[in-house]
């Protein structure tokens, strides 16, 4: 250590003995928030249906009984109030701000819940971007959550550096379509990922087939998928296999997806996170 240390690392080069560790980096969270375990879902590009699947991960973990919140930190692109039908201000009291609360009880926030209309643009810069997700983990009175979900934007940018490096990620779920750029996609989540000291917990696919409703007949409309295949030489498992499900979207669009959400395709995601409970 220097005689001019100023004991802070983040604007000095030096290698010293000193030196604080990445997770000095960590925000604390907000005194009324008891989370026991925060889990990041991630996806290459736009569109695949991540807020979507992350929505149904917290579904599928408050089915199965747990306390379960929604961060959505999708910040330019948030959908998660509306797949949940809600349009509610949240409340603050002198501890911070109370999470929005979905018909089930799942603990939601997000910037849509702020602005005055949900089709308002979010005009902000990436560091402001940043910073308000990480107030979302400071300053959200969360309570008692078993499962904090949170959905990233897509891509490795900003935001996902930041709450990787101030959040206690303890582990990532990657979300993918069959003609998304597979292997590219689940390689830089897995790179990223153990920059980050984070684990890899497994990949959804979405879009993987499609039931026709009159016949049932099953069409791979995007070729056959490569996603499992691509997965296992990672060494990571398939946590579920969604359809295109028209029915899906309608409810999604129409704030129902909490009521219509069909989980099966979700159970080996379910099985994987009780286990990183009990681990
Ligand atoms: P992302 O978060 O990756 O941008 P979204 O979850 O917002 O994607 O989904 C994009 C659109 O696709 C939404 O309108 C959503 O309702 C729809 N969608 C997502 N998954 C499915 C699915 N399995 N079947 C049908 N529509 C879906």
């Amino acid at each position: 250590m220097s005689e001019a240390c100023t004991h802070d690392c983040s604007t000095c080069g030096a290698s010293c003995a000193h030196r604080s560790k990445p997770e000095d980096f960590l925000a604390a969270p907000n005194p009324g928030a008891h989370i026991k375990k925060v889990i990041a879902v991630m996806s290459g590009k736009g569109g695949v249906g991540k807020s979507t699947v992350t929505s149904l991960l917290a579904v599928a973990m408050r089915r199965a009984g747990f306390r379960v919140g929604i961060l959505d930190a999708d910040i330019t692109g948030p959908s998660i109030p509306r797949m949940f039908g809600l349009y509610g201000r949240p409340a603050a009291n002198e501890q911070g701000i109370e999470p929005v609360r979905s018909a089930n009880d799942i603990a939601i926030i997000s910037l849509n819940l702020f602005a005055e209309n949900d089709t308002d643009p979010v005009v902000w810069r990436g560091p402001v971007i940043a910073s308000a997700v990480t107030q979302f983990w400071t300053d959200v009175v969360w309570g008692d959550i078993d499962y904090l979900f949170v959905d990233l934007p897509p891509g490795t940018g900003d935001v996902p550096l930041t709450v990787f490096q101030s959040l206690p990620i303890d582990g990532i779920v990657v979300v993918t379509s069959p003609q998304d750029l597979v292997s590219m996609i689940v390689a830089k989540a897995v790179n990223m990922a153990t920059l980050m000291n984070v684990p890899v917990l497994g990949v959804v696919e979405n879009f993987n087939r499609f039931r026709c409703p009159d016949c049932g007949s099953i069409h791979n409309i995007f070729g056959e998928s490569r996603v499992a295949e691509t997965a296992g030489e990672w060494g990571l498992p398939l946590l579920g296999s969604l359809p295109i499900d028209p029915a899906l979207a309608q409810a999604a669009d129409s704030g129902l997806l909490e009521e219509t959400a069909e989980t099966v395709e979700l159970a080996p995601a379910v099985t994987t996170l009780k286990k990183l409970m009990e681990a």
